[in-house]
């Protein structure tokens, strides 16, 4: 198949910086949607990929999942978008759309393995994976491109599509609501939304970190109370207390003195630490009869109306613009704990 070839910035190895490469996309076909990309949010995933804390990273890695452009050519097949359209690409590009995780809106699960953003393997162009937002354009199947609220700042809105998804749809699916006491633990890119739609559904929101001076940025999030994790005074006066924990730590750790704070019946949801965690006690689940549950971004059905939500309540990130150039200093910046709250990185500096 005939390809055309644009400018991308990407990593050959784990251990190497990212820079500039030059990658292949396909052309348009008839239910694809070409996308001119404005803005690209930094994941924490991203990075993970990039420096193969996962394994299975096949080389180069072109990151980017959190996708924000403009229309630039659709197929013959496709009616919903039409050049010039403000548009969204999240963690996936395609499915199988026939087995029962799809037919459920849940194609992030879907049985025959979904097509995530980039290091999946590509159908278009075999022998080569998906390559991410960190470029110029990209080719999309029209049933994963996402509608982008025109009234939202469009580069603030880029992280909603990984970032967004990912703490929305555990709330959602865990029907928090109104009067509910939240924890969300780690401020980060994710945590930050967590407390943004934690604060929207009315929950009493306590931003749990271990950095006390992001404590009244939390505040301003939407936060109502916070509680310095390592303080086990403050641990212990919260405990027994919390209906939901969403927990997006991206590294294994002690789930225990988290597991005190929920109430009987509640519910923790990892989404962060993809990896071994540490042993837990028994005790601190079966007393109290609590649960802990995972979960994975969000299916496109889901993420829309995410973003419809966001439209209606006027939520974004809080982000820091970059150029693509500062990409490797940026990631420093993330691993390091030291981003408020997410980087998106300013396209048109590629372009030039
Ligand atoms: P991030 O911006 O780096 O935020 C993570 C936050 O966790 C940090 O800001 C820090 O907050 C806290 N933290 C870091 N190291 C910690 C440690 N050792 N112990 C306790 N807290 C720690 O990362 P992100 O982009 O939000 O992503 C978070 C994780 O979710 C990553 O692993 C990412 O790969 C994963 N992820 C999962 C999904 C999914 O679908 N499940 C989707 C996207 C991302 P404080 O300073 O407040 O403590
Ligand atoms: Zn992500």
């Amino acid at each position: 198949m005939s390809t055309i070839t644009i400018k991308a910035y990407g990593a050959t190895a784990s251990t190497e910086d990212l820079k500039p490469l030059n990658i292949e996309r396909r052309q348009v076909g008839q239910d694809d949607v070409k996308i001119d990309i404005t803005y690209c949010g930094v994941c924490h995933s991203d990075i993970h990929t990039v420096r193969n804390d996962w394994k299975g990273s096949k080389y180069p890695v072109v990151p980017g999942h959190e996708i924000i452009g403009r229309v630039v050519e659709v197929g013959n097949g496709v009616s919903n978008f039409k050049v010039g359209d403000l548009v969204g690409v999240g963690c996936m590009v395609d499915s199988c759309h026939t087995c029962s995780a799809c037919q459920q809106d849940l194609e992030q699960f879907c049985e025959n393995g979904a097509t995530f953003t980039y290091n999946s393997p590509n159908k278009h162009i075999p022998g080569t994976q998906t390559y991410g937002g960190y470029s110029t354009s990209v080719v999309v199947d029209k049933q994963f491109v996402l509608r982008v609220p025109e009234n939202l700042d469009e580069a603030a809105t880029a992280p909603l599509l990984c970032a967004g998804i990912t703490t929305w749809s555990p709330l959602s699916h865990w029907k928090v609501k109104k009067g509910d006491k939240v924890g969300v633990i780690g401020l980060g890119g994710l945590g930050h939304m967590g407390v943004k739609f934690a604060n929207a559904l009315g929950a009493h929101v306590v931003m749990i970190t271990t950095s006390p001076e992001k404590g009244e940025d939390a505040k301003k999030l939407g936060a109502h109370d916070v509680l310095i994790s390592k303080n086990q005074e403050g641990m212990k006066k919260h405990q027994g207390s919390f209906d939901f924990l969403l927990n997006t730590i991206p590294v294994g750790h002690d789930m225990d003195p988290y597991l005190a704070l929920l109430k009987i019946d509640a519910t923790m949801v990892l989404v962060g630490a993809v990896e071994p965690l540490k042993p837990f006690h028994g005790g601190s689940i079966i007393m109290g009869r609590k649960r802990i549950a995972g979960s994975l971004i969000g299916g496109i059905k889901e993420t829309q109306e995410m973003l419809d939500f966001c439209g209606k309540h006027n939520i974004t990130s809080d982000i820091e613009l970059i150029n693509m150039q500062d990409i490797n200093s940026a990631y420093e910046r993330v691993t390091s704990n030291d981003v408020k709250y997410r980087f998106v990185i300013d396209m048109q500096s590629l372009k030039n």
